[in-house]
């Protein structure tokens, strides 16, 4: 599949960043390439669709990787996209979720009127890990009155416990690592 080739030959480690004993998987090549980043979001775009048709109203994307992604899947869609944020960041009123971190808790905000009650939503991200941003997106949606029909991401890090923190949510991922 051109998204999968494209993913393995444009995405790079980078070992220890950003601390030592990380490896960090870097998307810019891949952003940077016209037919791979293209690959991509045709790929990510097919979980917001049964058969032609799309499913969704919105496309989420994730602060910040998540917005570069989640914009174009959104066109591709027929659906607007609504960024999901670090706090403090949005100028509205916004609902807010806290979820913890490996040291430490952070807190993810959307805005109130960004999704309407019955809005079918798809999440966009470059990497899913722990699941934790994942889900707090999802209880965001869902404290607007939406639901998240799936969660599409460039990739996935198999050897973290995402699939508890997401429980039977639909998730779409390019490559596992
Ligand atoms: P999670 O909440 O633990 O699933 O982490 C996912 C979030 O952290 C995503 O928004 C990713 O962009 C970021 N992230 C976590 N681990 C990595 C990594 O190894 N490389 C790049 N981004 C990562």
């Amino acid at each position: 599949a051109p998204a999968r080739d494209a993913l393995a030959r444009l995405i790079l480690d980078v070992a220890d960043y950003p601390e030592p004993g990380v490896v960090f998987k870097d998307i810019t090549p891949l952003l940077a390439d016209h037919d791979g980043l293209s690959a991509v979001v045709a790929a990510l775009a097919s979980a917001g669709r049964s058969g032609a048709d799309s499913v969704v109203d919105k496309v989420v994307g994730m602060e910040a990787r998540g917005f570069i992604l989640a914009a174009p899947v959104a066109l591709s869609l027929g659906a607007g996209f609504v960024p999901v944020r670090k706090e403090g960041k949005l100028p509205r009123e916004t609902h807010g979720v806290s979820y913890s971190l490996e040291y430490g808790e952070a807190t993810l905000e959307i805005h109130r009127d960004a999704i309407a009650p019955g809005d079918r939503v798809l999440l966009v991200d470059d990497v899913l890990a722990t699941g934790g941003t994942a889900r707090a997106t999802q209880q965001l949606v869902e404290q607007c009155g939406g639901s998240v029909v799936g969660v599409a991401v460039l990739m996935d890090l198999s050897f973290l416990p995402w699939r508890e923190a997401l429980g039977e949510l639909p998730v779409t991922t390019l490559m596992t690592v």
